[in-house]
C-alpha cells in the first residue's frame, strides 16, 4: 500500500488550462543488471499495466539472459565458461556470483 508521502512523490497533481485537477504517475526506475547494476538497454521504463500491452520481444532483448544481466556480462560469462570447458581456468578462478549463470547457460 501506498504511504501518504510515497503517493505525493508518485503521483504529481497539477492543474491544466481548465479548473480540473490532472495527475501524472512518476516513470519507474530503469531495469538494473543482476551483476554490474548497469542499466540495461533496450527495456522499457513502464507501468505493468503499460507492459502488459506490449509484446514479448518489446519486454526485453531476445539475447541469453536478456533482461536479466547486462550484455557486457553475459559475454564475460560466456568466455568464462569455453575456458571452463577448455581447462584454461579453473572454477576457482571463476567469480563465484557467475557460476550459476554458467550453469544455466550449459542448458540453453
Ligand atoms: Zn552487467
Amino acid at each position: 500500500m501506498l504511504t501518504n508521502k510515497t503517493r505525493k512523490k508518485n503521483i504529481a497533481s497539477h492543474a491544466s488550462s481548465g479548473s480540473r485537477l490532472h495527475s501524472k504517475r512518476d516513470k519507474p526506475a530503469a531495469a538494473k543488471c543482476a551483476l554490474c547494476s548497469a542499466k540495461l538497454a533496450g527495456m522499457p521504463r513502464l507501468h505493468s499495466t503499460q507492459l502488459k500491452r506490449l509484446s514479448k520481444t518489446e519486454k526485453r532483448p531476445e539475447r541469453a539472459f536478456g533482461g536479466i544481466i547486462c550484455g557486457k556480462c553475459v559475454k564475460r560469462i560466456l568466455t568464462e565458461k569455453t575456458r571452463l570447458e577448455n581447462g584454461s581456468m579453473t572454477k576457482h578462478n571463476v567469480d563465484f556470483r557467475h557460476l550459476k549463470y554458467i550453469e544455466a547457460m550449459k542448458k540453453i
